[in-house]
């Protein structure tokens, strides 16, 4: 029924983020979310048709459409866009944040044999079925919550198998699961047991990318460049290769130091640069000047019992698009939820409840390359918003 009908009319609230066509939001922009009282939508197929108040919609729709949901007393919101999350994986870490409660720290428990590496044997170890079925629950879980979009990262195979698979598995869900599914490869977070750096490198290079860009199994490809994982020299290599083969870069940095990471990512031509904790002012504004999205994960920090949050305030002064996501994965961060991320945001990083909504949907779009498609409730748009009370 590709041309149903939906009419939402008589909602409270209508958080439509924007209606003028921009394609991100920062500064004082992002406490400006288009809201409209009294409003309706109207969706056919799987675009959103007209957008307006309730009072003014045209008869033809108001009486023509197939289904009609009164939202009296209801705020409805762009569905939420997670853009940074690694939620395939095999296996589980909750040990680790028992070991994390009793002191330990996250590179002591990596150091043991614990971290992205007991992920990954984990994940080598599971059936392509299995993962599709961790995928799909917390897919479920996360669309329960609001997050109509999601995109999810490779990562925990480090050997070319493992890697398609995860990928695989993603692209398996895209095309069976409601949301919408975003790939990205992350074959250089970390270095697996076993082979030398230089060789793990060959690999990805000479093996990997050119394999996951000609299956067409992923949309950019994301390295890990901060202290203790790779270097600013080694994520070049990987970035400057994935573009030639047709991948967006993005990077993990500036987590625990601040290396070159956010010139790196200007360099090599990154859409977003995620992490950003130890971020220096300078690189805010090589950000900016360059419209590379800051992704934050603040998640992470209350996850890992640390305290150094991003610096947001800054970041919206500085005209930096901001977005915030969950960083999901097994070890250094267990939420699925960007109602809560939001709250951490407000609380820990000082953002207004609005700009928090707007990292979460119109810039999480962005950092995705996707916002002329989801991220706001404007004609046009795919119909894919949530319901919330
Ligand atoms: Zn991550």
């Amino acid at each position: 029924m590709t041309d149903r009908t939906i009419l939402l009319k008589n909602i409270s609230e209508l958080v439509t983020v924007t209606q003028s066509g921009e394609r991100c939001k920062c500064g004082q922009g992002m406490q400006e979310l288009g809201i409209i009282s009294d409003g309706a939508v109207v969706t056919r197929g799987d675009a959103i048709a007209w957008v307006g108040r309730t009072s003014e919609l045209p008869v033809e729709l108001r009486d023509g459409a197939d289904e009609t949901i009164d939202c009296s007393g209801k705020t409805v919101l762009p569905g939420l866009v997670d853009c940074h999350t690694h939620f395939v994986f095999g296996g589980s870490r909750e040990g680790e944040f028992a070991e994390r409660c009793q002191g330990t720290s996250y590179a002591e428990i990596a150091a043991a044999g614990g971290g992205i590496k007991s992920s990954m044997w984990a994940t080598r170890g599971a059936s392509f079925e299995d993962l599709v079925d961790v995928g799909r629950t917390h897919l479920d879980q996360m669309l329960l919550l609001g997050t109509t979009t999601v995109e999810g990262k490779s990562g925990y195979g480090l050997d070319l198998e493992t890697e398609v698979k995860m990928l695989s598995v993603m692209r398996e869900l895209r095309d069976t699961h409601p949301t919408t599914v975003i790939s990205t490869f992350l074959g250089a977070h970390a270095v697996p047991d076993g082979v030398s750096r230089s060789e793990y490198l060959s690999t990805v290079l000479e093996e990997m990318i050119p394999y996951v860009a000609e299956q067409r199994l992923a949309k950019f490809c994301d390295v890990f460049c901060d202290e203790g994982a790779f270097t600013v020299d080694e994520s070049r290599f990987v970035l400057s290769h994935a573009r030639q083969f047709g991948l967006t870069p993005k990077i993990h940095t500036d987590q625990f130091a601040s290396i070159g990471g956010c010139g790196l990512a200007v360099e090599v031509g990154a859409i977003s640069a995620d992490h950003l904790d130890a971020i220096q002012p300078r690189d805010i504004d090589l950000l900016s000047a360059h419209d590379i999205t800051g992704v934050l994960l603040p998640g992470c920090i209350v996850f890992l019992g640390l305290s150094k949050y991003a610096p947001a305030r800054r970041m919206i002064d500085q005209e930096l698009p901001i977005a915030l996501a969950t960083d999901f994965n097994p070890g250094s961060c267990n939420i699925r939820s960007l109602p809560i991320i939001m709250a951490i945001a407000c609380t820990m990083m000082n953002l207004h409840p609005y700009e928090a909504i707007a990292a979460c949907t119109l810039n999480a779009a962005y950092a995705l390359g996707m916002s002329d498609q989801v991220g706001s409730i404007e004609a046009q748009k795919i119909s894919e918003s949530a319901v919330m009370a």
